[in-house]
């Protein structure tokens, strides 16, 4: 019987979600196979030198590829509108794959002050010593950008929406300024996910992922990926990572896809509560500040519903006092869980300052808004009533 061809460019992104890049095997099974093996069988010496000189395409060993991270890759990719994409043992490896298959020594990164910590320890303490360059900006603001360019600039690097303030930038004005300057655009898309944004649509030329966050769902495992063309990614950042080795296990990459299946309803029901809990604490007398996207009060809330098909499930608050006020309300709670993680079902709180962002200087966690007060909470898939709760214990005492 020939095997039903799943095309993704026929049907819409939730059943793309649900469908795309899986091969039945002759088993007949209906959930996507595990292949937890590391290397590949060969009906003789004359077909493994065939498969190792490139002449005849196929598996040969886990690291180049693997049929049930292929799926998981080839659902993303469409997902995001991409021609490749490469996934990798977690988000870090795939933003080190990015660019250590895009760069060079000599070549300048500008990058938004607000990514992810560890994207700046490793641009920092390491791709600098291989004459790599870098510039810091304020995420929104275009000029800066423009004016950080030089003429060896090869590469922008942003997350948007930030965390923990959810401060955005304007992909398509960013990617309008990267081709006009003959940059690559690479957009970390970690808090939207394909769900909520689609960067390449946008002009960008690489989406970078941590599907250790919102594609798992359920804080199970570490995972990365990256998505783009062909060229860059299929065959660039491709060849550092099955050179240097850190790829996505096949298991990992069966949650994942177990992940993406439900990733527009849990995308859509994280931001739901997200809003509902921003609203209530805006209103709360403890909260001097809330900032997320999807309040109207937001100064980016037009670009975020432009942008945007949701505002995603990350939110902070600020209370007056600052460190011992902030800490108070993270310990009255109960059920929220006090972790840096994000992106799962059950819900986390932090405190940004002493955390994920405590390895900055005092002056610099102020350039960024990063205050002693601000206490940040992932939103996850409880009931609204029992997280309101669990925030008022500490709130109530301060207001
Ligand atoms: C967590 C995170 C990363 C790093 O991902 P790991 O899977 O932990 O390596 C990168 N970018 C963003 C925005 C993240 O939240």
């Amino acid at each position: 019987m020939p095997m039903q061809e799943f095309d993704p460019t026929e049907y819409a992104p939730e059943t793309v979600a649900v469908r795309a890049g899986y091969r039945r095997t002759a088993e007949g099974e209906h959930s996507e196979a595990i292949f937890p093996t590391s290397s590949f069988v060969f009906g003789s010496a004359a077909e493994a030198a065939a498969r190792f000189s490139g002449e005849q395409p196929g598996n040969i060993y886990s690291r180049f590829t693997n049929p049930t991270v292929r799926t998981f890759e080839q659902r993303l990719a469409a997902m995001e509108g991409g021609e490749a994409c490469v996934a990798t043992a977690s988000g870090m490896a795939a933003i080190l794959a990015t660019f250590m298959g895009l760069l060079r020594g000599g070549d300048h990164v500008v990058c938004s002050r607000s990514v992810f910590g560890t994207t700046t320890v490793l641009l920092n303490n390491y791709l600098v010593r291989f004459g790599v360059e870098v510039t810091y900006v304020p995420l929104s603001n275009v000029d800066a950008w423009s004016e950080a360019t030089r003429p060896n600039t090869r590469l922008y690097f942003c997350e948007t929406p930030s965390n923990p303030l959810g401060e955005l930038v304007d992909i398509r004005a960013l990617a309008a300024l990267a081709q006009a300057r003959g940059v690559l655009l690479a957009v970390d898309n970690c808090f939207c996910t394909p769900a909520l944004q689609r960067p390449l649509a946008l002009g960008a030329d690489l989406v970078i992922h941590s599907a250790t966050k919102f594609l798992d769902g359920q804080g199970r495992c570490l995972g990365g990926a990256v998505v783009g063309d062909a060229e860059r990614v299929g065959k660039d950042v491709y060849g550092f990572l099955r050179s240097a080795g850190p790829t996505l296990a096949p298991f990992n990459a069966w949650v994942f896809l177990k992940g993406l299946e439900t990733l527009h309803l849990r995308m859509r029901a994280h931001s739901e509560n997200a809003l509902a809990l921003a609203r209530w604490l805006d209103v709360h007398p403890a909260v001097t500040a809330v900032h997320y996207p999807g309040l109207v009060d937001h100064p980016q809330h037009a670009l975020a519903k432009a942008q945007q098909q949701g505002f995603g499930g990350v939110l902070s608050f600020e209370v007056a006092g600052g460190r011992a006020a902030a800490w108070s309300v993270i310990d009255a709670t109960r059920m929220l869980s006090i972790t840096a993680n994000l992106g799962d079902t059950k819900s986390t709180i932090t405190h940004p300052a002493t955390t994920t962002h405590g390895r900055l200087e005092p002056d610099q966690r102020e350039v960024q808004g990063i205050t002693e007060g601000l206490v940040r909470v992932a939103v996850g898939l409880e009931a609204m009533a029992d997280l309101q709760a669990d925030l008022a214990r500490g709130l109530d005492r301060l207001a």
